[in-house]
């Protein structure tokens, strides 16, 4: 079982800040950014590019989800970022998709 498939069924600890039928949300251990909160669907999808059309609407449930702890977290005003990391070069090292929302900061693009 991967990584996010243990701490979704709460074999490896994480601060979960939000969950549904659909996703989970819990705090990046390794956090870049005031806000860093990671918003993984509770299916296990391996990357975007295994994305199936019947997962739209869990995409669509992990973005809203993004936006609903930016707005608990009150930083969707001053802005963030959603990010998908997909594939080792862009940087992907856990393999069940993750929505990374970060914010409290400046951002700079692009990123390295
Ligand atoms: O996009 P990428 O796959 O690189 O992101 C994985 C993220 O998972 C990292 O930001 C890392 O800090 C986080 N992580 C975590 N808890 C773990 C292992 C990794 O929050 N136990």
């Amino acid at each position: 079982m991967c990584l996010f498939c243990k701490i979704r069924d709460g074999q490896i600890p994480a601060k979960v800040v939000h969950r549904d039928e659909q996703c989970l949300a819990f705090e990046d251990i390794n956090p870049q950014a005031p806000t860093h909160v990671l918003i993984i669907p509770n299916k296990h999808i391996a990357t975007v590019s295994e994305l199936v059309p019947e997962d739209r609407e869990v995409v669509g449930q992990l973005f809203l989800t993004a936006a609903k702890i930016a707005r608990e977290r009150g930083i969707a005003d001053t802005g963030y970022r959603v990010v998908m990391n997909t594939g080792d070069n862009a940087g992907q090292t856990v393999f069940h998709i993750h929505l990374h929302l970060l914010g409290g900061r400046p951002m700079h693009w692009p990123p390295g």
